[in-house]
Order: C-alpha cells, then structure tokens, then sequence
C-alpha cells in the first residue's frame, strides 16, 4: 500500500516523500484509515514503528480540513520526545501551514507564554508543564480542542504522571478525537484508557 492507498491527502503524500518515507509501515497502515474516519486509537508499537507520523498525519490531514488555533495537545513523558514530535509535525506540516509549539519543562516559561499566545495549531507537551500553563498563563485555555495524543502511555504513568493527566482531562471538551499510543498494555495504561477514550480501535504492531 501506498500512502495514498491509505486515505492519505496529496500534500502529505509529498511530504512523505520529502522525507524518504516510500511506504507506510504495518502501525500508520493499520491506524491511519481509522484515525482518518474519526475514531479513537490505542496503539501499542515500540519507538521505531513509525508511531509519530501514525498520528501526526491523520492530524495534519484534519487541520487542512478544518483549520483552527489550538487544534491538536500531544502529551509526551520526556522533553526529548516533545522535540522529536514536533520536529516531525513541522516536517511533514509546514507545506500546509502548520504552527506547532513546545511546552515543556525545565525549559523558559516566558517564552512559552509568548508561544502560546500565537495560538499555534498543535501544541506538544510534558504534563506538568501544561498545566502550569492551564492554571498561570492568561488567556490559554485547551476549550477549542480537537484531538488529543498521549504518547509512550506507559512511560508517562511511571513517571507519575497520572493526576496532571486527569486534571488536563477535565478541562478539555469530551467531544474530541483520542490516540493513546503505549509500548506495552499495563493495568495503569488500561485505566487511563476507559478514561480518556471512547470506543476505541485497538492496534496492536
Ligand atoms: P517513530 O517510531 O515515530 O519514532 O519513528 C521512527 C523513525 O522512522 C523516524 O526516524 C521516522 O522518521 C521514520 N519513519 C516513520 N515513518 C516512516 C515510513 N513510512 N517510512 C520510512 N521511515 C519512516
């Protein structure tokens, strides 16, 4: 299969390209055709399966279809991993305008607020980090969310994650789109599940 085989749009099919991806792998063909229909996810593929573009594309594909600030939060555990994301948001969507910002801790809080006020597209994340910018920075607010990512489930659970992420739930719509992607299926990541996601599709690479 190809990327346009899967349902993917002429402009992320060059981006794809660009980037030297000549085919989907198993987890963006096996995710992509139901993330692009509008259901929920849960993913379990390890770093390496081509996790990021499964669901940066479908993403991307939605904000061309429908575009609005503040559009997509994608939780990662690590800053590391909130940079890889958003490197390859800006990769596969600068060619259709896509603004994406970095909110993460340790890093400079001023700067972020200015980032924030811009009213980027896809905003990536550490938790703890978001909510200090839900609970402190004027004017932000996730109410005009679309679609939300928590990525590496399980890592952000060990990590005590857990009680920001269900604060960040409360206050962002129910009506969304959720992908939950996680390397292994544990108790704590089936819990987050059932409260985050609604009759998902499970895949599992
Ligand atoms: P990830 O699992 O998202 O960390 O991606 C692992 C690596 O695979 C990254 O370097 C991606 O750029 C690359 N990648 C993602 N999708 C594809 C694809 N369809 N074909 C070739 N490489 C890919």
């Amino acid at each position: 299969a190809t990327f346009k085989d899967i349902g993917v749009m002429e402009q992320l099919c060059e981006a794809c390209e660009k980037l030297g991806f000549k085919a989907p792998t198993e987890i963006q063909r096996e995710s992509i055709p139901w993330s692009l229909s509008g259901r929920d996810i849960i993913g379990l593929a390890q770093t390496g399966s081509g996790k990021t573009a499964a669901f940066a594309l479908p993403i991307l594909q939605a904000l061309w279809n429908n575009p609005s600030p503040l559009f997509a939060c994608i939780m990662a555990p690590t800053r590391e991993l909130a940079y890889q994301i958003s490197e390859t948001f800006e990769a596969l969507g600068s060619g259709i305008g896509a603004k994406c910002a970095v909110v993460v801790g340790g890093m400079d809080l001023i700067s972020q607020q200015i980032a924030l006020s811009k009213k980027p597209h896809i905003i990536v994340c550490t938790p703890g980090r978001l909510q200090d910018h839900l609970e402190n920075t004027k004017g932000f607010s996730l109410r005009t969310l679309k679609y939300l990512v928590m990525d590496e489930a399980d890592r952000l659970l060990d990590m005590d994650f857990g009680p920001k992420i269900d604060q960040i739930l409360k206050v962002i719509p129910r009506e969304r789109t959720t992908f939950l992607f996680s390397a292994t299926m544990t108790t704590k990541v089936a819990k987050l599940q059932r409260a985050s996601l609604t009759d998902p599709v499970k895949i599992e690479v």
